[in-house]
Order: structure tokens, then C-alpha cells, then sequence
């Protein structure tokens, strides 16, 4: 790693551990929308562009960061999730569920809540048994879903099932919240927080400047 990458990355977890609470408040509040008027940035300069890139993901598989801190293991550091789901709105549209794909994973937990429900057998018999993983995976399309009304067991849905659109953040962006973009309601959110990357870049900005300050003095 080359010392201008490790300085972004070391600046990208200061980001995430010193700024955490305060990006999510700043985000909510909309201060974003005073920066872009203080000077011209990619959000706004290259929004079509960046919109017809996240629609690609309509028919290309890809993950989506989104410009907020994803959970960590320290107790309160969900505020970036809370605002994705209180802001992220389904459009109900059931491609995550009926769209044909390699399975869905169940967790132990899972399998045994949905066969309380079901009876283990009838619910074998909707699933494949994965030897590598050791685990259940549904059938995909999911057989649970009901183009009429949706998921038929929605109360008790697999955890996978409970966070999409979310994954697991990416390698490039390890402290960034990562959404399908296979979902229009994550495309959209995508699209209507663009302006919020100004935020993170500010916070970005003022470490990196810490950082090269402390640099200096220690070359001293
Ligand atoms: S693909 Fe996204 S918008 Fe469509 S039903 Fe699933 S979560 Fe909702
Ligand atoms: S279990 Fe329900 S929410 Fe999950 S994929 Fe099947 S229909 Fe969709």
C-alpha cells in the first residue's frame, strides 16, 4: 500500500470513529444543502451521470455505498442504519423475492423458527441442504411469496430477508452502509442522498489536514 493510500485509509476509520454521530446528525439535518452552496461538487456537477450508473444495477448485478457509517462493534454506533431504514422505503415491488437466484441462506435460527411454523419436513422440501456451508438454503424464487399478497410469513422471515436491500459493506468502503442496487427503493435512496457524500468529504478534508499537520511535527 502506497503512503497516500494508507493516509486515506487511516483517515477514512478516523472518519468513521471520531464522526460517527455527528455525520448521522449533520445528514438529518440537511447540512449538506449549505456546503453545495458554498462550493461545486461531484454530487451535483455529475448527478445524471451518477444516476444512470446506479440504474444500471436494474439489469447488473452491484452493490451500492451509500454515504452513511455502517454499524460497528461498539454499543450505539447503529445511528447510520437507523437513518437508512427510517428513510429507505420498499416499493413493495417483490423483485428481491421472486427473482430466480442460487438460494437464500437460512441461519440455524431461521430453519427452526420456520419450521416451528411449518413443520421441518415440508420446509426440507422447499430448500436445499448445503453441505460445504452446513446450512438450508431456500429455494429461489422464494416459494413463500405470493404476487397477490407478498410474504406469506412475513413475521418470521429470514434474517437476510429482515436487511435487504443492506450487505455487508464492501473492501473499497469498509465503514460506508452498502445497498443493492437490484432495488428500485435503494436506487432511489442512492439518488436522493448523493448530496450527503459532501458531508463525508468535509469530515475527510479536516483529518487529512490533522493528519499531514501531525506528519510535519513529527518530522520536526
Ligand atoms: S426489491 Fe427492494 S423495493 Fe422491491 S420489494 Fe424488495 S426491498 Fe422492496
Ligand atoms: S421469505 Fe418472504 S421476504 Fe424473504 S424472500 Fe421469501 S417472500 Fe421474500
Amino acid at each position: 500500500m502506497s503512503r497516500t493510500e494508507s493516509t486515506i485509509s487511516q483517515a477514512r476509520r478516523l472518519c468513521h470513529q471520531l464522526f460517527l454521530s455527528s455525520c448521522v446528525k449533520e445528514k438529518r439535518q440537511s447540512g449538506h444543502e449549505a456546503l453545495l452552496r458554498q462550493r461545486p461538487h461531484w454530487s451535483v456537477l455529475k448527478k445524471e451521470e451518477q444516476i444512470q450508473k446506479i440504474d444500471q444495477g436494474e439489469s447488473i448485478p452491484f452493490d451500492i455505498t451509500l454515504p452513511l457509517p455502517a454499524r460497528d462493534e461498539r454499543a450505539g454506533s447503529d445511528a447510520g442504519v437507523n437513518l437508512f431504514w427510517e428513510l429507505f422505503s420498499c416499493q413493495r415491488c417483490g423483485r428481491c423475492c421472486f427473482t430466480p437466484g442460487a438460494g437464500l441462506y437460512l441461519e440455524k435460527e431461521d430453519f427452526e423458527r420456520i419450521a416451528a411454523h411449518m413443520g421441518k419436513k415440508r420446509l426440507q422440501s422447499l430448500c436445499r441442504y448445503d453441505k460445504t456451508l452446513q446450512a438450508w438454503i431456500l429455494r429461489q424464487p422464494c416459494p413463500f411469496f405470493d404476487s397477490k399478497s407478498g410474504c406469506k410469513i412475513y413475521q418470521i422471515r429470514p434474517q437476510t430477508c429482515t436487511k435487504y436491500p443492506l450487505h455487508p459493506p464492501s473492501p473499497d468502503m469498509p465503514y460506508h452502509l452498502a445497498a443493492d442496487a437490484f432495488c428500485p427503493g435503494a436506487r432511489e435512496f442512492a439518488k436522493n442522498t448523493l448530496g450527503w457524500w459532501i458531508i463525508c468529504e468535509n469530515h475527510w478534508a479536516e483529518l487529512l489536514g490533522r493528519l499531514e499537520a501531525d506528519g510535519a511535527q513529527k518530522e520536526r
